[in-house]
């Protein structure tokens, strides 16, 4: 049983705790760097990015978290989780720090205001069994998607057609939506599994 941390600092620490249970994964909160030592992944919730990476220096945590995903750790980062893998952010405080586990670009709340939270069906590459029902709250976008970064979906239709809205690199994945919240559990096995298969990944 892999013992998958979810970041507990801010945001739906809860829901995605009980999806990684309903995985067989042993969920555990994350708060301290020492915390860091016990697990073979890391669960990267929605909520407030700027929040999260100012709460994640106050902790000394975001050091620690970026040699562990630098080293391989597996990591599942949505809505905001998304922002915090990224490389570089878009439309984001000056003082903005991230974890850097994928090469891209994301934009905040990149569907405006007109459109704060919508729902969509997904086809996703990663599976072949019917499309994902995505929930988007003020949800950013992959902007940028670097050459390492495969494209696991993007919006269908709409005004949007195109956008990116789930990303993988090695065993990095990142989705602007929130699996965690729907009941479909696809992403979250997908992530656990890929734990369960490759261990803690291949450092980069
Ligand atoms: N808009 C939020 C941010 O910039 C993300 C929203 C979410 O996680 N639901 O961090």
């Amino acid at each position: 049983t892999p013992t998958i941390g979810v970041l507990g600092l801010q945001g739906d620490v809860r829901e995605h705790f009980h999806a990684l249970a309903e995985c067989g994964a042993q969920a555990v909160t994350v708060r301290r760097a020492a915390e860091l030592a016990k697990i073979d992944g890391i669960v990267l919730p929605g909520g407030e990015s700027t929040t999260i990476s100012k709460l994640l220096q106050v902790f000394e945590l975001l050091e620690p978290l970026r040699q562990r995903l630098r080293a391989g750790m597996p990591a599942f980062g949505s809505c905001a989780g998304m922002i915090m893998l990224a490389t570089e952010v878009l439309d984001t405080r000056p003082d903005m720090r991230t974890l850097e586990g994928i090469d891209m670009t994301v934009r905040r709340n990149a569907f405006g205001r007109q459109v704060d939270s919508f729902e969509t069906d997904l086809d996703v590459t990663a599976f072949d069994d019917g499309p994902v029902r995505a929930v988007f709250i003020r949800a950013p976008w992959v902007e940028r998607a670097g050459e390492g970064v495969e494209v696991l979906a993007r919006v269908p239709d709409g005004p949007f057609a195109g956008r990116i809205v789930a990303v993988r690199q090695g065993a990095v994945l990142a989705t602007s939506f929130h699996p965690e919240v729907t009941g479909d559990l696809r992403f979250h096995r997908l992530f656990v599994d890929s734990i369960v298969r490759g261990g803690v990944g291949a450092p980069r």
